[in-house]
């Protein structure tokens, strides 16, 4: 028995009152049988496309890909999809089958499904339907491919990471013969769209398991991220670590909160590392500028798999920021305030924090307590209303306009003029700000070129 929600059973009934079958399938099923709230409910009905959008002509319907059978059922503005049983034809690019059939039997596209804890079905009138032992898989937490393994990473090389991510998620292991295969046919990662890979990969840091199961298939991983490899069992001979840069990485994580722009950046933070190592005649390694080129390379990563521009952008300012060695000034603290805003300061000292729990015990009190005081400074800033950025100053452009200045050297004139309020050189009212304006050599009120 499992819990379904009254709109699922309006879902239910509408279809089985037109003579349909119908059932809840895949994560719903999954997660109710572990005792877990579903996020979303998924249905699979004998029903065709237009059979369904005929039975909810009461309710808005989208058509989400109807030669795939899908139709979206939209019940008090929340989304259902209800889709037809089918039976998937070969997959000769390993990505995606060359046809798809509908079938009216139930078992059929059961079996199309990934793995064995994603091929329940469940309607309260049948109970379970579980022909590939899903429901025991689920309680002994086991990930299998339902049938061949070899095959079923052949057909679609995604389901490889697929199961990465559900043994992150739940925590399950993976069953041996679905991860001999996972890790014996991981190349043909390589031909999955980098798009349908980012979504995997971002439900793999997100998920509490990742630590583990990023370093049981870091083989895997490195198809699609080969830029990771140099960090596995690199040492890092320094008193701040005790871990070499992989082992820091992953632990990093753990320590991460469910933030992505945070995780990612906690997960990418020393990927510059490995490039960046010098050692000292003493035999003490450093990585001078490493979180510039660690930015530089996730920069390029995320872009490849088509990460939006402004995620990449926040994700990139918190690695370059990671290492940030605050001196106790607040002008220091605005510097950085102004670079990067208030809401990712606050993602920063997070990243911070899971950083230095992940280090040796070093100088970790010290490094604890002075992350407590920048955040106070940081605080009393904000609290104060004092200047970190353009939109405080006192003045804006067209004070700048008004006593002379021309074009792009109106920006870089409010941009030194901020710079020096934060450094406590000027004070920020207006006069002030005007004098040191027009103090600047004439050559720098026009720079139109
Ligand atoms: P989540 O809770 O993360 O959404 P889910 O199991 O619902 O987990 P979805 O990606 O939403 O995962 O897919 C819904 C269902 O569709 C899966 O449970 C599985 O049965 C099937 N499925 C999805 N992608 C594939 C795939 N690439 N190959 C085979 N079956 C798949
Ligand atoms: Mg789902």
């Amino acid at each position: 028995m499992i819990n379904i929600p009254e709109k699922c059973k309006l879902i239910f009934n509408i279809l089985e009152k037109n003579g349909f079958e119908c059932y809840a399938v895949g994560g719903c099923v999954r997660d109710s049988i572990m005792g877990t709230v579903p996020m979303d409910w998924d249905f699979t009905t004998n029903a065709l496309p237009d059979e369904i959008c005929r039975c909810f002509n009461d309710f808005k319907t989208v058509d989400i890909g109807k030669e795939f059978g899908t139709i979206c059922v939209v019940i008090d503005s929340e989304p259902f999809e209800i889709t037809t049983y089918r039976r998937d034809g070969d997959y000769s690019d390993s990505r995606h089958p060359d046809f798809v059939s509908f079938t009216s039997n139930i078992n059929d596209d059961l079996a199309r499904r990934d793995f064995t804890i994603n091929s329940v079905a469940y309607n309260e009138k049948t109970g379970f339907v579980d022909p590939f032992g899903g429901v025991n898989d689920i309680q002994s937490k086991v990930i299998r491919c339902t049938g061949v393994p070899k095959e079923r990473f052949t057909e679609d090389a995604l389901r490889i990471l697929r199961a990465v991510r559900f043994a992150s998620r739940l925590g399950f292991s993976v069953d041996i013969e679905t991860s001999k295969a996972m890790h014996l046919l991981k190349d043909k990662l390589s031909l999955v769209h980098p798009q349908r890979i980012r979504k995997e990969l971002t439900g793999i840091l997100m998920a509490e398991h990742a630590p583990k199961v990023l370093n049981e298939f870091r083989d895997i991983l490195c198809v699609v991220l080969p830029e990771i490899e140099p960090m596995f069992d690199l040492p890092q001979s320094n008193p701040h670590h005790i871990y070499d840069v992989w082992t820091h990485t992953l632990n990093a994580l753990g320590n991460a909160p469910s933030d992505e722009v945070v995780r990612f950046a906690v997960f990418f933070h020393d990927i510059g590392k490995p490039s960046a190592k010098t050692t000292d005649n003493l035999g003490i390694d450093h990585f001078k500028k490493h979180p510039y080129i660690s930015a530089e390379m996730t920069a390029d990563i995320l872009r490849r798999f088509g990460f939006a521009n402004s995620f990449i952008e926040d994700v990139c300012l918190l690695i370059k920021y990671h290492d940030e060695r605050f001196r106790l000034m607040d002008a220091d603290i605005k510097r950085v305030l102004s670079a990067i805003g208030e809401e990712l300061f606050e993602k920063l000292m997070s990243v911070s924090l899971a950083d230095t729990l992940a280090q040796s015990d070093y100088q970790r009190e010290y490094k604890l307590s002075h992350r407590i005081e920048v955040i106070k400074r940081k605080e009393d800033i904000i609290e104060k209303g004092e200047c970190y950025k353009l939109s405080q100053l006192a003045i804006n452009g067209e004070d700048l306009v008004d006593v002379g200045f021309k074009g792009k050297a109106i920006s870089d004139a409010l941009n030194n003029l901020l710079k020096l309020v934060i450094k406590g050189k000027c004070n920020n009212s207006r006069e002030e700000l005007l004098l040191c304006a027009k103090s600047l050599p004439k050559e720098a009120w026009n720079s139109e070129e």
